[in-house]
Parts: C-alpha cells; structure tokens; sequence
C-alpha cells in the first residue's frame, strides 16, 4: 500500500527525472557535436581518426578513416 508521504516522495522523485532528462538532453547534443565539423549550412561533416575503419567485410577491411570516438568509419558508424 502507498502511504501518503511516499507518493509525494514519488512526484518529488519524477520531477527530478525530468530535469535529469533535461541535462542529458544537453549533454546528448554536446556529445552529438563533439565528432562532429558543422558546417554554415547546417549541415555536419565528422571529423576523422587516424585509424582506418574496424569493419570487415568479405574478408576484406575498410580503408576509411574512423570518425573520432567511433572504431567505424562514416559508413559504417550508425
Ligand atoms: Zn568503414
């Protein structure tokens, strides 16, 4: 059975959700764009690694470069 005080705690506990929501959303889009050249026409490019694209395919790797914090390249990044 729910008691009074712990519903008030549970709407407490939503609402503190939602801001957390709100932050990760920021955080999202700061992460989102750290890979990321925007460009004036907001459009975006990625920026690259140095290493060439871990995927493999008919046993054969990928010779793009990686997006940065990513081990594909554009491509194959999803
Ligand atoms: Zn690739």
């Amino acid at each position: 059975m729910i008691t009074r005080s712990q519903s008030k705690l549970r709407e407490e506990e939503m609402l503190k959700r939602e801001i957390n929501v709100n932050i990760d959303f920021d955080e999202a889009s700061r992460e989102w764009r750290k890979n990321k050249n925007i460009l004036k026409n907001g459009m975006y490019s990625y920026k690259k690694g140095k290493h060439n694209c871990c995927h493999i395919e008919k046993d054969k790797k990928c010779r793009k470069k990686q997006i940065i914090d990513s081990l594909y390249c554009q491509n194959h990044f999803n």
